[in-house]
């Protein structure tokens, strides 16, 4: 499909009395997915299959590939959850951020943007005898990227929230005033229950149908030209004789 290149998202006016005054003039609350918005799990995905000797070893693809290609094995459901308790527990130091989400947070902080992780993620997996701590290893991922460095991302802590229902991720948007939000889930951004007043963005890498009110970005440098259009920053624009 064609698709327009994304313009400028204006930032929404806050819907309620008195949200104003949360952000400063020029400042973005943005809030961001963080499964398969900012952590691409492809390659764990792939790597876990093939090891597990589900898919031949010279298979590849994408996740959605590695999916389809799994649930048409016998008991192939729960033979993919099992896949996916591992890939967003143990496996997680295997995946890797979106191209373009580095150079995207870094902008966020030199521009004085509000970054919010919103996460809808259980503690646990259906189906991962290991029993690992989803959230925990989420946080160890964060951690380990920098984004809670205060020379690299400086994302506050307490701006990651992982909620256990997509009611409770809508409600959690709708709390922090966000002027933005980023998701690669159609049905997130479209639930009827999604704050009115927050621009929606779907991250959408493969480039599928999307509806018609939905901006939809292949990819991160697409969401910075939309989401950061004036973003300048002096000491990479100036030539290094005048700083
Ligand atoms: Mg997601």
């Amino acid at each position: 499909m064609t698709r327009a290149a994304p313009a400028h998202l204006d930032v929404p006016r806050p819907q309620r009395p008195g949200a104003a005054a949360t952000a400063p003039a020029g400042r973005l609350r943005l809030g961001i997915d963080f499964d398969n918005t900012l952590i691409a799990y492809d390659r764990v995905f792939l790597g876990v299959a093939r090891a597990r000797g589900l898919l031949p070893a010279r298979f590849a693809g994408n996740k959605q590939a590695v999916r389809d290609a799994v649930r048409r094995l016998p008991d192939g459901e729960t033979t993919w959850q099992r896949l996916q308790g591992h890939a967003y527990g143990q496996g997680i130091g295997e995946a890797a951020l979106f191209p373009g989400v580095g150079r995207f947070l870094r902008r966020c902080r030199q521009a004085g943007h509000d970054v919010f992780i919103v996460s809808h993620k259980t503690q646990f997996a259906n189906y991962d005898p290991a029993r690992v701590d989803l959230r925990a290893a989420a946080l160890g991922f964060m951690d380990a990227r920098g984004f809670f460095d205060p020379g690299k991302y400086a994302i506050r802590r307490e701006n990651v929230f992982f909620e256990s229902t997509r009611a409770e991720k809508l409600a959690r948007i709708a709390a922090l005033d966000c002027t933005h939000f980023v998701d690669d889930l159609v049905e997130v951004l479209t639930d009827r229950n999604f704050p009115s007043g927050v621009a929606r963005v779907l991250f959408d890498p493969a480039g599928g149908e999307t509806p018609a009110d939905l901006r939809a970005c292949a990819s991160w440098r697409e969401i910075a030209a939309a989401l950061l259009p004036d973003v300048l920053l002096p000491e990479v624009l100036l030539p290094e004789a005048t700083r």
